[in-house]
């Protein structure tokens, strides 16, 4: 028993210096990922059960790496985060995102894209003008672009963002809640936001079968409808999420049961199969 334990031991550091060494490799890395065209956008669709129809894109961000291959956003993005990285890769995002969208429009695809919007963003002064920058340079009309934002924002300036966030919307772009009912709480802030939807957690849409879970659930689409707040769901993977949310008032859906995320070229393809 002794030896295992010492074995253990040796397992565990062990394990710890590869994670340490990887992310350190995934720091230096990182500053070079963004000139070198190592980053692409996935998208992943967003659905109306009750109108039947395409709603949307979620513009989701990958890394391929020379060496380690795909980098899951996992991965890196609190790493850009840390090093401040986080804010040219975003806007290079928003960029890709827009193109994509114009390009859509002009190929009869009428459907919005959203972008996920770190909190750091809020830290810079001009995220109303880098919004609008983006916008204007791929003529994408306002509300054809969404912006996800997280609940950590609580932890910061509080009025500070509410007024950047108004910006945002003065320009009229969408704004959604991602995230929420997780990690920090924005409940007791929820009617001061400007914000246009809540994104339900995926962690949700797991719980469905477990009742106080779903009680919980139902209180929140409640809450948004009182709010006026859109509200859609994360994760939905099978007919019984879909029946379920649906049963409760949640009409909008992502997950994989409509579709993961996919790479620009498989789009269409998806769109042809999935009409009605
Ligand atoms: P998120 O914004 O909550 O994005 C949804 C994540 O759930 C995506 O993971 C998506 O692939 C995954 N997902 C979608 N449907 C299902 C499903 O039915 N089942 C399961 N198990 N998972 C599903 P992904 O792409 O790995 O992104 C992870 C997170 O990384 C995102 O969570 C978001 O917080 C962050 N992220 C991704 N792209 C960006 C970006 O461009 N900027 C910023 N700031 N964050 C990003
Ligand atoms: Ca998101
Ligand atoms: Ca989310
Ligand atoms: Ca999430």
């Amino acid at each position: 028993a002794k030896g295992l334990g010492k074995n253990q031991i040796c397992f565990y550091s062990e394990e710890m210096g590869l994670q340490l060494v990887r992310k350190m490799e995934l720091e230096k890395d990182l500053q070079l990922a963004l000139e070198n065209n190592q980053f692409f956008i996935m998208y992943q669709p967003k659905w109306n059960v009750k109108t039947n129809s395409l709603v949307g894109f979620e513009a989701l961000i990958r890394w391929q790496h020379p060496r380690l291959g795909l980098v899951a956003p996992g991965e890196f993005i609190q790493i850009a985060e840390g090093t401040g990285l986080i804010v040219p890769m975003t806007k290079w995002a928003l960029e890709q995102a827009c193109r994509q969208c114009k390009e859509w429009q002009s190929q009869g695809l009428q459907q919005p894209v959203s972008v996920n919007l770190s909190v750091r963003l809020f830290q810079n002064d001009s995220l109303q003008e880098l919004v609008q920058n983006v916008l204007d340079k791929f003529e994408l009309a306002p509300h054809l672009l969404e912006l996800e934002i997280t609940e950590s924002m609580v932890l910061y300036d509080i009025n500070d963002i509410i007024r950047q966030l108004q910006g945002l919307r003065e320009l009229g772009v969408r704004v959604s809640m991602d995230d929420f009912g997780t990690g920090y709480s924005s409940i007791g802030l929820l009617d001061r936001l400007p914000i246009d939807a809540l994104k339900l957690d995926r962690l949700f849409t797991n719980d469905l079968e477990n009742p106080s879970k779903r009680a919980v659930i139902n209180a929140i689409i409640m809450m948004a409808n009182n709010l006026q707040l859109d509200i859609i769901a994360e994760g939905v993977e099978n007919q019984e999420h879909i029946d379920l949310l649906a049963r409760l008032g949640c009409y909008v859906m992502q997950g994989y049961y409509y579709g993961e995320p996919m790479r620009e070229a498989e789009i269409h393809e998806w769109v042809r199969t999935n009409e009605h």
